[in-house]
């Protein structure tokens, strides 16, 4: 009979690594658990309190960052709360089983948006970045078609400066050849190395195919409180706004 093998999750994670399989047990556990909207504000004033590790998910309209988010979860409509009108230039916080908050931060890089509610996004995001303390990561989606653009340099210069660690999650992998897909990766990698915030892993992943999903669970699992500090009998949660 052959031994088992450590699990390996092939092609996505850039540089390729094995994935600790009680990881990925503890990331399909955690994520398997309800995600309950908690509230969306455009108002810095108005943020939840940050009484959870957090996570956050940043990427250009249009990236794939609701679905993957709903790939994440394993919910079909998740994010549509987020897609939704008037929720769209908002951040929107969701509790994942009182261990973990997933934080969908607005889409940016709207054609048609007009210079004053960029400036408005962008000091919202600031003052996100410089106050949440237990803000332990955030992931810049970017389509694995096209790799970082200058769309992306502010809010990736916005997190250097504010010392917030990041890292890159390539959507929508099904689009690429694996050759292509390979080149892209490196090339992401190459500039990362010039950027103080951010980690050097990459993850590849299609919400579509469901790639990728396994790994990038374990590695944001490990952010969540353990199963015996939070979770169902842990004590109530007050989000009321600071
Ligand atoms: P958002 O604006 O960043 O929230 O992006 P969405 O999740 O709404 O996706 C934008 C478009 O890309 C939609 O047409 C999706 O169906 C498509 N899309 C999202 N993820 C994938 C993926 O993994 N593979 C492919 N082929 N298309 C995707």
């Amino acid at each position: 009979m052959a031994i088992a093998e450590p699990a390996e999750i092939p092609a996505e994670i850039f540089p390729a690594r094995l994935v600790d399989p009680d990881l990925v047990e503890v990331g399909r556990r955690l994520f398997a658990r309800e995600a309950r909207f908690i509230t969306g504000t455009a108002e810095a004033s108005a943020l939840p309190r940050d009484n959870l590790p957090e996570v956050a998910f940043a990427g250009r309209s249009n990236v794939g960052k609701s679905s993957l988010l709903n790939a994440l979860t394993g919910r079909r409509a998740l994010a549509r709360t987020s897609n939704t009108p008037g929720r769209t230039r908002q951040i929107n916080f969701f509790d994942l089983d009182a261990r973990l908050m997933l934080v969908d931060l607005p889409g940016y890089g709207y054609a048609e948006a007009p210079r004053t509610e960029i400036g408005r996004w962008t000091a919202l995001l600031r003052r996100y970045l410089e106050t949440r303390t237990a803000l332990r990561r955030v992931c810049v989606l970017v389509d694995s078609r096209h790799g970082i653009k200058e769309i992306d340099h502010p809010l990736m210069r916005l997190l250097d400066a504010s010392g917030v660690s990041y890292q890159i999650v390539l959507t929508k992998t099904d689009k690429v050849g694996s050759g292509e897909l390979a080149l892209i990766a490196e090339r992401t990698a190459a500039e990362l190395a010039t950027h103080p915030a951010a980690h050097p892993e990459i993850h590849l992943t299609s919400a579509l195919e469901r790639r990728g999903i396994a790994a990038l669970r374990a590695s944001l699992g490990s952010f969540a409180l353990s199963a015996d500090r939070g979770g169902a009998g842990a004590t109530a949660i007050e989000y009321a706004p600071r």
